[in-house]
C-alpha cells in the first residue's frame, strides 16, 4: 500500500490511494514514493522496514530511497525534452547533498552537477571517476559556483576544465589572468542578480539585488566589454538564480524575459554566448500545508519562458540549464531516531526528546523550518497526544518539531521525520561534538551504507595536543 501526503497524516487510518498509476511529482508527497506500511504496522521505505534498518545501521540514521531520487531526475529530464524545443541539461545543486553515492546515483540518470567549493569539487570529480566517466563527460558535466572561490579552487577547476561560473569582478580578473597564464581558455559562465523578488525566507532569496550573489546588471556592460577583450576566456552562458523552497512560478517566469535581455547584449558584444541556467529553487512538501508546483508545471514555465522572450527578441535558442537541488533529493529522504526522554509540564507541552537534533538537521532553529513527522512502528495507531519533539543538544531551540500528534509513544520508538533529503546530511555539523549518523541507500528490500557512522575516534583525528600542556610528558 502507497502512502501518499494526503493518506500520510499520523495517526488516521492509512488507505491505498484512490488511483496507484498516478504519476506523483516526489517533492509534492511527504513520504518517498516507495512508503508502504507493512504487516507489523510499521513503516517500509524502498522495500526495507525502517525499524529492521535501525537495528541493522544504527540510530540516527539517514535513509535514501533510490526510486524517489531516480524518478525525479527523470521527471526533470523528460520535462525538459517535452517542453523545451532546444538543448536543455539539467544539474544537481549537489550542495543539497553531496557525497560519493548520490553523485554517481544522479549521474547514471544523466544529469550534470553543480558544485560550489573545492570540497564538493573534489567529491564530484573523485564519484565520477569512479563510477567510469571519462575526463571529457566529467568536464563537460560541472559547474562550478562560489561567491568567494580560493585561488586554489579556482586552480582545480580550469585543471578539470569544468565551466566557471563567474560571481565577482575579482574572480574575473584573476581568471582572465591566470587562464593567460597558462595559456589555455576558460569556458565561464556569468552569474547575475537579476532583481527578481520572490516569497522565501530572507536567508534562502538570492535574486533580489540587495544579494551577495553575482554581477549587479549596472555593470554587465563593463563585464562585457571586459571578456570581449580576454583571449582565453570564452563567455558561453548567463546565469541567475533567484531563490530556495519556492511555491511561486511567476518569479520563474519573469526570469526568462531578464536573461534574455542580457543575452541579447552578450551576443552584441560579440560573446560566444550558447546557454541559459535559470538556477533551481522549486518548493517541496514539508508538511501537509505546503503546496509547491510539479516539477512539469515548474520546468514547463521555466521552458515556455526562455523560449517565448527568445523568439521575441529574434534570437536563437539557446542550451537551457536548470540546477534544481532541495526538489531533486529533498523528498527521497527520511531520518529515523529513537525515542528517549520525555518531559511533561502539565497543561503547558510535553517534549520527546531523541537521539539527533540540530546536528543532523539544523534547518529549523536556522530557518525556523517546520518538519512533520511519525512513529514508524506505530504507523495505524491513532494519534494521542500533542508532543514536540526536541534534540538533545544543549540548545532551547533544539527543537526538530513543535506540536505534533503523536500515538503514545514510549521508550525506544523509532520517530521519522519526513522530507530530510536536501540540505540535513550536507548542513549536520559536530556541535556538542556528536558523531555525524549514517547514511544508507534503499533500493527494492537492499540497503546498502554510503557514509559510514562517525566514531569517537573520527571525533579527535584531527585534534592536536601540543607536547608542552602534557604534564610529565
Ligand atoms: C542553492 C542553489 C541552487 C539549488 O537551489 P534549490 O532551491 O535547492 O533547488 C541552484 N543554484 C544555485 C546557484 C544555488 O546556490
Amino acid at each position: 500500500m502507497l502512502l501518499t501526503d494526503r493518506e500520510a497524516k499520523t495517526g488516521e487510518q492509512f488507505l491505498p490511494p484512490s488511483n496507484p498509476e498516478t504519476v506523483l511529482s516526489p517533492n509534492q508527497q511527504l513520504f518517498p514514493l516507495t512508503a508502504t506500511v507493512n504487516e507489523q504496522d510499521c513503516l517500509e521505505i524502498g522495500g526495507c522496514d525502517v525499524t529492521a534498518l535501525v537495528q541493522q545501521f544504527g540510530s540516527p540514521l539517514y535513509i535514501l530511497d533510490e526510486t524517489t531520487l531516480r524518478t525525479t531526475c527523470r521527471q526533470y529530464r523528460d520535462a525538459f525534452t517535452k517542453y523545451y524545443p532546444g538543448a536543455s541539461q539539467v544539474i544537481y545543486a549537489s550542495k543539497a547533498w553531496s557525497c560519493m553515492a548520490v553523485v554517481s546515483a544522479i549521474a547514471s540518470e544523466g544529469l550534470g552537477f553543480d558544485v560550489v567549493s573545492g570540497g564538493e569539487l573534489y567529491t564530484t570529480i573523485t564519484a565520477l571517476e569512479k563510477s567510469g566517466f571519462s575526463e571529457r563527460e566529467i568536464s563537460e558535466k560541472i559547474y562550478f559556483h562560489g561567491n568567494n572561490k580560493s585561488l586554489a579552487e579556482l586552480e582545480l577547476a580550469v585543471e578539470a576544465q569544468c565551466q566557471i561560473i563567474v560571481d565577482n569582478w575579482l574572480e574575473l580578473e584573476t581568471l582572465a589572468t591566470y587562464a593567460a597564464y597558462r595559456k589555455q581558455v576558460v569556458p565561464i559562465v556569468i552569474r547575475l542578480t537579476p532583481g527578481i523578488e520572490c516569497h522565501t525566507h530572507e536567508y534562502i532569496r538570492t535574486g533580489h539585488l540587495d544579494s551577495k550573489f553575482g554581477f549587479d546588471p549596472n555593470q554587465l556592460d563593463a563585464v562585457f566589454t571586459f571578456i570581449s577583450e580576454q583571449k582565453f576566456l570564452n563567455c558561453l552562458g548567463l546565469h541567475a538564480h533567484i531563490g530556495s523552497q519556492i511555491f511561486e512560478l511567476q518569479p520563474h517566469q519573469d526570469l526568462g524575459g531578464v536573461l534574455a535581455d542580457w543575452f541579447k547584449k552578450a551576443l552584441d558584444y560579440g560573446l560566444p554566448m550558447e546557454a541559459l541556467n535559470v538556477g533551481g529553487g522549486l518548493g517541496i512538501c514539508y508538511t501537509e500545508a505546503d503546496d509547491p508546483p510539479t516539477i512539469e508545471e515548474w520546468v514547463k514555465t521555466v521552458a515556455k519562458a526562455v523560449k517565448t522572450a527568445c523568439e521575441q527578441r529574434h534570437l536563437p535558442l539557446p542550451k537551457l540549464i536548470a540546477e534544481p537541488g532541495r526538489s531533486l533529493i529533498g523528498s527521497a529522504g527520511i531520518t529515523a531516531y529513537t525515542v528517549g526522554s520525555r518531559k511533561v509540564i502539565p497543561e503547558l507541552r510535553t517534549y520527546i526528546a531523541v537521539d539527533g537534533g540540530m546536528s543532523d538537521n539544523p534547518r529549523p532553529i536556522t530557518y525556523q523550518s517546520i518538519y512533520q513527522a511519525v512513529i514508524a512502528n506505530k504507523m495505524r495507531t491513532p494519534a494521542q497526544e500533542k508532543v514536540t519533539i526536541a534534540g538533545k543538544h544543549c540548545e532551547s531551540g533544539d527543537i526538530l518539531v513543535k506540536d505534533l500528534d503523536l500515538p503514545e509513544t514510549s521508550l525506544g520508538d523509532i520517530l521519522v521525520v519526513v522530507g530530510t533529503g536536501a540540505y540535513n546530511y550536507s548542513m549536520a555539523s559536530n556541535y556538542n561534538r556528536l558523531p555525524r549518523p549514517a547514511a544508507v541507500l534503499v533500493s527494492d528490500g537492499e540497503a546498502n551504507l554510503i557514509i559510514r557512522r562517525e566514531t569517537y575516534e573520527d571525533l579527535i583525528r584531527q585534534d592536536l595536543l601540543p607536547e608542552r600542556l602534557v604534564e610529565n610528558a
